[in-house]
């Protein structure tokens, strides 16, 4: 059976839009590609001293397992020179499953949703923006009236960021698809 599945991209070194394009063709080989949310700008949520983030969301459909698709996202992290040190510190790239079809998970190695995904709106934001219905699984209550209550000091977005790269790639692998 295949799934959606949302994934979050995050990264704050290096050239972060260069590895989000590199990681979506890489996820592209073995996942469908059929939606990717436009890039934001994000203050870092957590631990403060470091650069501001880059963050996206993509949607996929899949019939890797969620622990095969874990384990698939974590060596694109590694091929892409993800250092593994603090959590919430700076990072080339970080890939999280933030919801897996409609399925709640709870074991050491995986969470889904995601345990933050009502908490930062750098998933809620662009999650909406490519699926405004989105629903926490739970209760089926919609993403979006998480969002509008969000506190404003849990918000981090700084805005858009347009980027060519960014929209090329895109919509070259939606094409191909
Ligand atoms: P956060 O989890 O707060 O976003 P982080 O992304 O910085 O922090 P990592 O160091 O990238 O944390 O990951 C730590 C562990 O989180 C991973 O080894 C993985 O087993 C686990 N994990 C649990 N749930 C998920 C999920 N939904 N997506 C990705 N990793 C997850
Ligand atoms: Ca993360
Ligand atoms: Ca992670």
């Amino acid at each position: 059976m295949r799934e959606r599945v949302y994934i979050a991209l995050g990264g704050n070194i290096g050239d972060v839009v260069k590895n989000f394009c590199r990681a979506v063709e890489l996820i592209a080989q073995r996942c469908t590609l059929t939606k990717a949310s436009s890039l934001y700008e994000t203050e870092p949520w957590g631990l403060r001293n470091q650069p501001n983030f880059i963050n996206a969301v993509i949607e996929i459909e899949t019939a890797l397992s969620p622990e095969d698709l874990l384990h698939f996202l974590q060596e694109i992290e590694d091929e892409l020179g993800r250092q593994r040190q603090i959590r919430w510190g700076r990072r080339t790239i970080d890939l999280d499953i933030i919801l897996f079809g409609s399925r709640m998970i709870d074991t050491i190695e995986l969470k889904i949703p995601h345990r933050y995904l009502l908490y930062r709106d750098f998933f809620l934001v662009p999650l909406l923006e490519i699926e405004p219905d989105a629903e926490y699984p739970a209760d089926g209550r919609k993403l979006a009236y998480f969002l509008e209550r969000l506190p404003q000091q849990l918000r981090t977005i700084i805005g858009k960021k347009e980027d060519s790269l960014w929209k090329d790639t895109i919509t070259s692998l939606l094409r191909a698809q």
